[in-house]
């Protein structure tokens, strides 16, 4: 590197005097594509590059979100960091435990602790909600693994309870139906007081209010906000919109983590990732958001030189987003950024602009 600036974590643009509930240091994920049968005869299996060099540190009552193309390893990485999915490098630590190491059996803290800590509300809730049970069957089942002396009754009035904390009132209207008999809304409400049920650290909220309709979607993210108070959770949110990733973390006072390619292209609190984005990537995702008001900008084509996205199977050097650029040079083929802290502003980039002593700024620009 040429520049006195050092290359940050994911984390470190977001600093505090506390340890993190989840630590990723330098996090890989390559798994092999899926063959054919004739294929798998042929010829090896590719390797599909799904998250590379990821660090990240999510801390207690923390927000997360993770924005990008689908196809960009957001929720690989997500999975990752609740423990759902082994990294194939890199450590995935959950209050200094590492996750993988508790799974085998060589750590102090039983896996089963830690998972229950970290739950996940998926983008259908009816495919995880069992069709066969009741509601009040479905939210008795954590109840009964984090309180199991409590007896039936004292469990239906935990039940009721939370269905009223979120938004089923009367409960006893909603408490004896089955999932099909409840909306989408009605059945994302159900998922997130199971979640919550466990008394979780932190919830991956994947694609989680994308299957909503619009109108219902700021509501469900009203709630989700709300309850992070009272149940001391934070929330991994994924999002593949990022007008909805910039209302939560405005409203949770988080950070949004741009992915490109397996990689962070670019972290920062709201207002900075959508006034002020540092990285030509997010400047691209805020031109395809037309919801986020920036008129004037998005007139015109996509600020990108070619729309296809490259194979995870096979990135391109260097920097990742560099046969797309619209400001790459030569020196952007051969060496790959770090994420540079952004001087005086909560946000890091992984783009040598960054760096005013680079050789980026004498390399010549790139022939398309
Ligand atoms: S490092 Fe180069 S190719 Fe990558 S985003 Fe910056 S200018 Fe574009």
């Amino acid at each position: 590197m040429s520049d006195a600036r050092q290359p940050a974590s994911g984390a470190s643009i977001d600093e505090r005097d506390e340890e993190p509930v989840l630590s990723l240091t330098d996090v890989e994920v390559h798994f092999e594509e899926e063959q054919g049968i004739i294929e798998s005869f042929r010829e090896d299996p590719q390797i599909v590059q799904a998250v590379n060099g990821v660090s990240l540190d999510i801390y207690e009552k923390d927000v997360v979100t993770l924005v990008g193309e689908s196809g960009c390893g957001k929720t690989t990485l997500g999975k990752t960091c609740i423990g759902l999915q082994e990294p194939t490098g890199g450590t995935v630590e959950y209050r200094g435990t590492d996750i993988w190491e508790a799974k085998r059996g060589n750590a102090d803290v039983p896996f089963s602790e830690i998972r229950k800590s970290l739950q996940i509300i998926h983008q259908d809730p009816g495919s995880s909600l069992n069709p066969n049970r009741r509601i009040v069957e479905i939210l008795a089942e954590p109840i009964k693994q984090t309180h199991p002396n409590l007896g039936s009754s004292q469990r239906r009035e935990r039940i009721y309870s939370l269905l009223e904390r979120v938004g089923m009132n009367p409960a006893a209207d909603f408490a004896d139906r089955y999932p099909h008999q409840l909306s989408g809304g009605e059945q994302q409400r159900v998922a997130l007081g199971r979640a919550l049920l466990m008394n979780p650290d932190v919830i991956l909220a994947d694609e989680a209010i994308s299957a909503l309709d619009v109108s219902l979607r700021v509501e469900m993210m009203d709630l989700m906000l709300e309850l992070q108070e009272e149940f001391d959770t934070s929330y991994v949110f994924i999002s593949h919109d990022l007008s909805n990733a910039r209302y939560f973390s405005e409203h949770g006072g988080g950070r949004i983590g741009v992915m490109y390619l397996g990689e962070i292209a670019e972290i920062g609190s709201a207002q900075r990732m959508i006034d002020d984005p540092h990285h030509p990537y997010t400047n691209v995702l805020r031109w395809a958001t037309p919801d986020l008001g920036l008129d004037a900008e998005q007139a015109g084509e996509p600020p990108m030189r070619k729309i296809d996205v490259p194979d995870p199977v096979n990135p391109p050097s260097g920097c990742r987003f560099h046969t797309r650029c619209p400001e790459a040079r030569e020196a952007c083929v051969s060496e790959e950024p770090d994420l540079y802290e952004v001087e005086g502003a909560e946000q890091a980039t992984a783009c040598f602009r960054e760096l005013e002593d680079h050789e980026y700024w004498s390399s010549p620009e790139l022939e398309d």
